[in-house]
């Protein structure tokens, strides 16, 4: 292991994850590596094994113009390259008349050449003609499983490996081998499982940047990079670009225990993601030169692309097959008038939208089960205990019982399940299920037995055997694909669409009956208002008569009775004149005019025969009130009321003084009525807009209608009232339109 300070001494069981192998410090063998200052050209790094392989040993060129080692004209080259900021292209030249392939790379602050022997001349027709065929084979098959295999020959009869395999990746990065081209003495590998660690994270992101990879000698003596820091920022030289990189101890040892002696190693790329890896072993040393890497690289782009498009193929054909039925369900849904029945009654049931045993439909707490299903007991508790808690509407699994241990009892019907919550409610869910399918998983040496911590090494050691160990893998289902999980998605949104209208039209159904209750109100009132008008004129109108031609001969008594007739029939008129105003407010179109809020105040100040009955008044309106647009008789009857409130309340003040103004406020004209009267308790001032909420005792007459109505107008016009005031301090009252 090198001595790197940023490399671990001491590597924890568990954290294979964490191997920096792109800093690792150390080149293979079969070329150098040489990195310089990006700007001074200044050679500042170089790999140990430079007097080998340039016949120039490295401490001769630490510290020297990298022209002095490739020459003025390659050196011009790469200044060019450098300073156009070109995607660095990899050259052939000659240094002490041996050729080297220079693959140049800009890592950090330095620009690194790996020197590679050309080795053994690519024939340029061979060249031609071996890609001709990768293309025409690569088009021809028809399945994804062809193509691997298609993959596998080609590479092994073009590079010659003695046994080539095709990994495949499942969803938690465990491999298989689903093809292999192999020499007839080896034993088959074909179908054997290897777990995610074998391949750690910071591994599989390394495929992205160096698609190509090879050890040529498993058994090669690591080259050591000297100096190890980098003299331009005293970092380690970041290798991860590096064709020559040198390999993880761990996995030079996990090879070795495979008794591999060279290694090739290509991502397979589907859809941006990485699908798999193209692996080749030899049992020697084995070079391929950059050339033949190139081929590879190419062949596993075509691969790569023909494999995207069988994918992509697949998942559209699936799309398709679930839009139909999606179709169906959602016909079945109108025709039924019912989601339940919709999606589990009829020729489609939304279990037909993918493969599985059974499902659940859960609506407002209800729940329906189609097919082979938990019972409706186990299926409730699922989604109260577990599913209704999760934040995400989607989730699946193909392990249930990893998650929620209580699945074990239903292991035969829902091993496997994948849930969509309908709209926000936790009472609404559909859940597809999938049974238990035993597996016999055959892996490459028992997965358990992954690494061991090997103390005279104080690194992981990876697992020594690699014999086939069969596992049996109980409570799991098939897994979930791309497509079925769309297809949940899919349909949640036809549904949940559904469910919303639904609750549109309910809300709009209650809105109907509360408009028709309103009308109903409003018409009882009327009517009420109306009857009872009848006998008041009789009260009055004999109490009339009683005054003007019998009240000579009353008593004081009944003097007194007879006015009281008088002034409670007069009270009375007023309450249903206002009830019923305030009842029609609401049915009366607006007559929208401009008008001089003068004027209008004027008017009503006047009609209220103000010198007379409020004698001690002062009062005080604002010149040039701005005009108002509205309702003339409706704002008419808001100023009254406003206007009547702060006389009455007033009224017993030492200097009764009313004003009446305007502010402009964001475009808004904000009438206000002031007075300096008994004022209420602030935290009345929404309540008393209510209809019949009085706060003012029994020393003033009023009904409480007042400001009911002064709202319910103004709130037609759009607008707002409001009011501010402290007991025995006055009180505000403003509003717009
Ligand atoms: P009414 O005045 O007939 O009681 P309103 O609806 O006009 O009914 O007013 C409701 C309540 O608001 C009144 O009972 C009173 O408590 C309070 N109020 C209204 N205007 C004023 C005011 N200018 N000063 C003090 N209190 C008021």
């Amino acid at each position: 292991m090198s001595q790197n300070s940023q490399y671990p001494e001491e590597v924890d069981l568990s954290s294979c994850e964490k191997e920096p192998i792109h800093i690792i410090g150390k080149t293979q063998s079969h070329g150098v590596l040489v990195a310089s200052d990006k700007e001074t050209f200044r050679i500042t790094q170089i790999g140990k094994n430079s007097g080998e392989i340039f016949g120039i040993s490295h401490s001769d060129l630490l510290g020297k113009q990298l022209e002095e080692l490739v020459g003025s004209e390659y050196g011009q080259f790469l200044r060019n390259l450098v300073d156009e900021d070109e995607l660095l292209e990899v050259r052939e030249i000659s240094i002490h008349d041996t050729s080297f392939v220079a693959i140049p790379h800009i890592s950090g602050e330095s620009l690194v050449v790996d020197f590679e022997p050309v080795g053994k001349s690519a024939n340029s027709f061979n060249f031609q003609a071996q890609l001709t065929k990768i293309l025409n084979n690569l088009n021809a098959s028809e399945t994804s499983l062809e193509l691997c295999e298609d993959v596998a020959r080609i590479t092994k009869n073009i590079f010659g490996y003695d046994r080539v395999m095709v990994y495949r990746f499942d969803e938690e990065w465990n491999g298989q081998v689903v093809a292999e081209e192999r020499e007839e003495h080896l034993e088959s590998w074909l179908g054997l499982h290897y777990p995610a660690s074998d391949i750690p994270k910071q591994a599989r992101e390394l495929f992205f940047k160096n698609r190509v990879r090879i050890i040529s000698d498993v058994n090669y003596q690591p080259v050591e990079i000297t100096p190890q820091f980098s003299p331009i920022n005293g970092e380690p030289l970041d290798l991860s670009k590096s064709k020559l990189r040198g390999v993880s101890p761990i996995h030079i040892e996990y090879l070795q225990n495979m008794k591999v002696g060279a290694s090739l190693t290509a991502a397979l790329i589907s859809n941006g993601k990485l699908w798999g890896l193209l692996a080749c072993h030899h049992y020697s040393a084995r070079f391929i030169n950059y050339y033949q890497r190139q081929t590879c690289e190419f062949l596993i782009q075509i691969f790569s692309n023909e494999l995207s498009l069988k994918e992509s193929n697949l998942f559209l054909k699936q799309i398709d097959k679930q839009a139909a039925v999606r179709e169906q369900l959602l016909k079945q849904v109108h025709s039924a008038g019912s989601i339940r029945k919709g999606l589990s009654e009829g020729n489609a049931r939304f279990t037909d939208v993918m493969d599985c045993c059974g499902g659940a439909i859960m609506l407002k707490g209800k729940i329906k089960l189609v097919g082979k299903t938990p019972d409706k007991k186990q299926v409730k508790s699922l989604i109260k205990e577990f599913l209704a808690k999760k934040s995400e509407s989607l989730f699946f699994t193909k392990n249930l019982i990893q998650f929620y241990p209580a699945a074990k009892r239903f292991q035969d019907s829902g091993s496997g399940i994948l849930s969509v919550r309908l709209g926000q409610s936790d009472k609404d869910f559909l859940i597809w299920f999938r049974p238990e399918v035993v597996q016999l998983v055959d892996w490459g040496g028992n997965p358990q037995n992954k690494a061991s911590y090997d103390e005279e090494k104080q690194r992981l050691t990876p697992r020594k055997s690699f014999e086939k160990w069969t596992q049996e893998l109980t409570g799991v289902s098939a897994a979930w694909k791309d497509y079925d999980l769309s297809a949940a998605r899919l349909l949640r949104e036809s549904v949940s669409y559904v469910i919303l209208e639904n609750q549109k039209k309910e809300i709009n159904d209650l809105n109907d009956q509360l408009v028709e209750a309103h009308n109903e109100l409003e018409l009882f009132s009327q009517g009420l208002s109306h009857d009872l008008k009848a006998p008041l004129r009789g009260i009055d109108g004999y109490a009339h008569i009683l005054k003007e031609d019998y009240y000579s001969k009353l008593e004081k008594d009944g003097k007194l009775a007879v006015d009281t007739i008088l002034s409670s029939a007069e009270e009375m008129r007023d309450l249903i004149d206002n009830i019923l105003s305030f009842a029609g407010v609401s049915n009366q179109d607006l007559n929208k005019s401009v008008n001089s809020s003068s004027h209008m105040v004027q008017d009503i100040l006047v009609s209220f025969n103000v010198k007379n009955n409020y004698p001690h008044t002062s009062i005080e309106i604002e010149e040039n009130l701005p005009k108002i647009i509205g309702d003339r008789r409706m704002l008419g009857q808001v100023w009254s009321n406003l206007l009547a409130n702060a006389l009455k309340y007033s009224e017993k003040a030492e200097n009764p003084k009313i004003e009446v103004g305007s502010a402009a406020h964001h475009n808004k004209t904000i009438y206000f009525v002031k007075d300096n009267g008994i004022g209420f308790d602030p935290k009345f001032s929404e309540d008393i807009f209510d209809l019949f909420s009085r706060r003012s005792g029994d020393d003033y007459t009023g009904s409480g209608i007042g400001l009911a109505i002064a709202k319910k107008i103004v709130e037609k016009h759009d607008g707002e009232i409001w009011a501010e005031s402290k007991p025995g301090e006055g009180s505000t009252f403003y509003f717009y339109v």
